[in-house]
């Protein structure tokens, strides 16, 4: 196989492996987008139950008021018996201060009762719209992570079919010219093989010599830029 073919399947080589690695560091992604969508879903979660506390917590005072209240109904309801047996004016008067003073303290629960309804009623109704929110999102989070998971399944499929491709290609070529690929490619970050264009090397930026440049047209040798050292092949435009 001549010199240009073999460089043809160099390039080829880079690119599945440029391809590889993007696809590498996209399924690198999956997870953490797998994470973040399980975070959003929990922290929904967290604030329903939340509101839940909230509500039992509101339930469990009214039900306290309601004990007051009834506490206080039995201390009027004595009040007034002792109203009915009673000898003196004085004590007549004293027990209907005490008497009002129980009504005084009981609206004054009943007030509160009406607060802590009030509070209830907006919790509930918050909590109600949350859930249904939270179903709507959890069908959203579960189709998401459903697809990302298919996305993860095509790359790995990809990345398979691009190995053995990588692999096929590999066999074609002179085995010395693999390696001197494999071990630029260890030597310069990634990109082992790079087109020079109008006589500037694509893998640096830098001028190739012209004598160098005029080399390159021949496809006969493999040369390396001077600078960053990769495999360097002539590329008209
Ligand atoms: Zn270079």
């Amino acid at each position: 196989m001549n010199m240009k073919k073999q460089i043809d399947i160099l390039i080829k080589l880079q690119q599945i492996e440029t391809e590889m690695i993007s696809i590498n560091s996209n399924m690198n992604n999956l997870p953490e987008r797998l994470n973040a969508l399980d975070e959003k879903l929990e922290s929904f979660e967290k604030k329903i139950k939340d509101e839940e506390s909230l509500s039992n917590e509101l339930k469990k005072e009214y039900r306290a008021y309601e004990s007051e209240i009834q506490l206080k109904d039995n201390s009027i309801e004595k009040v007034g018996e002792k109203l009915r047996a009673v000898k003196t004016n004085k004590e007549y008067q004293s027990l209907l201060k005490e008497e009002e003073q129980l009504r005084r303290n009981k609206s004054l629960i009943e007030d509160k009762m009406i607060e802590c309804l009030d509070k209830l009623e907006e919790v509930t109704k918050v909590a109600a719209e949350r859930r249904s929110e939270y179903l709507n999102f959890s069908e959203h989070v579960n189709k998401e992570k459903e697809s990302i998971k298919k996305e993860f399944e095509l790359k790995k499929g990809k990345l398979s079919q691009l190995e053995s491709d990588w692999k096929n290609f590999s066999q074609k070529i002179a085995p010395e010219l693999l390696k001197k690929f494999i071990l630029v490619k260890s030597q310069v970050s990634g990109i082992a093989i790079a087109p020079v264009k109008d006589a500037v090397c694509q893998g640096c930026n830098m001028n190739i010599p012209a004598q160098l440049y005029n080399e390159l047209h021949r496809f006969d040798t493999l040369n390396f830029c001077p600078h960053c050292q990769r495999i360097i092949y002539w590329k008209d435009c």
